[in-house]
């Protein structure tokens, strides 16, 4: 039996990737070592980590004038590493959406002057009408894809300040013209890689701002000065990462991706669209492509839909703690038969309990 884990984070990585890593896990190269045994500063793994920049820049179209920072402390460090390194004394607005960039919002209030614009409308629905001028902002931060809500803002917001957007769920499953923000941060964990890991695209002339008592490796100047190796960086994630932009290039490229994840999504919501058994919430154009929440009408039946799906091998269906129901992640990695296995098991499960 197929097994297919919809987990959120850590997600699944693509088979291909996992099955080479396995491969040379004990013997990377053939220097009788693994890649996670190996120096940093040695040229075995330089090349992982200049390799692995080269290829994320290709993917994301990234300009020169943006640095390319692998970090520590996922997400969440950079959710106080932005305000640190880019508050200075003056103020910054959070846009809010959802669970994380409430989250962002509340941290980066510890450091400074924080304002937020609630863009939740109800109904499932998100605007930006009456969010004024912007520009006395340090910058404005949102959050494209928020995982735990399965909620998307497809459209870039206009602003007059640097834009800082979280991506850890949605990085590298559509195009984005990243020339658009100040700065991009990711978690690695949902569509990159290893856990622990920070993407961060940074434009350069925003890398010289952080106020003197951040830390150094939440520095952003420090972290480039550095090749990203100011203290021992995450050398397997970063690898495995690596890994993970070379399979993306194989299979064609972000565009081919998002090509991908537009089709799962269609499939999934086509079918809670169409069955009574099952609902979501969230208004058409705002739903995410990556994560997939879903209700059963009849609540009760919960329990019994994840004890059967995981013994049909549908791993990890259950939603956030926090908003409940039932979520299904649906990253790059996760092949479209995964989501029709997801689809036949659904249609199984209403048959027999209405
Ligand atoms: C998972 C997630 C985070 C938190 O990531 P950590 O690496 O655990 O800190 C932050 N933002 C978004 C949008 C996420 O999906």
């Amino acid at each position: 039996m197929s097994i297919y884990n919809f987990c959120a984070g850590p997600a699944m990585l693509p088979a291909e990737v996992m099955a080479k890593a396995e491969a040379e896990f004990r013997n990377y190269q053939q220097l009788g070592v693994s890649v996670m045994e190996l120096s940093h500063r040695c040229p075995e793994f330089m090349a992982v980590a200049e390799e692995a920049e080269q290829n994320l820049r290709d993917l994301m179209a990234i300009p020169d004038n943006y640095a390319v920072l692998f970090m520590h402390g996922g997400a969440r460090g950079q959710f106080s590493a932005i305000p640190m390194n880019l508050l200075g004394q003056g103020k910054a607005l959070y846009l809010l959406n959802g669970q994380w960039s409430d989250s962002a919002a509340k941290e980066a209030e510890r450091y400074g002057q924080v304002e937020t614009f609630d863009l939740r409308q109800g109904k499932g629905c998100f605007s930006l009408d009456g969010l004024g001028d912007t520009s006395d902002y340090r910058y404005v931060h949102y959050c494209p894809n928020e995982t735990v809500d399965g909620v998307a803002l497809y459209d870039i917001p206009e602003v007059d300040a640097p834009l800082v957007a979280d991506l850890s769920s949605c990085i590298l499953g559509r195009e984005l013209d990243v020339s658009r923000f100040g700065l991009l941060y990711a978690g690695a964990q949902k569509n990159v890689g290893p856990a622990g890991l920070a993407l961060v695209i940074v434009r350069r002339d925003l890398l010289d701002q952080a106020r003197p008592e951040t830390p150094s490796i939440l520095n952003y100047q420090v972290a480039q000065k550095s090749d990203s190796m100011y203290n021992t960086p995450p050398t397997f994630a970063w690898y495995l990462s690596g890994e993970v932009f070379k399979w993306i290039k194989e299979q064609g490229g972000v565009a081919v991706m998002a090509e991908r994840n537009r089709r799962k999504a269609q499939t999934l919501y086509d079918f809670i669209d169409a069955s009574p058994f099952y609902q979501n919430n969230v208004a058409a154009a705002f739903r995410s492509e990556m994560n997939v929440t879903f209700q059963l009408v009849d609540e009760g039946l919960n329990q019994r839909f994840l004890k059967e799906a995981e013994a049909a091998g549908l791993r990890a269906l259950e939603g956030h703690r926090i908003v409940g129901g039932m979520r299904a992640s649906i990253y790059n990695a996760m092949p479209q038969q995964g989501v029709d296995a997801l689809v036949a098991f659904m249609t199984r499960f209403a048959e027999a309990h209405q």
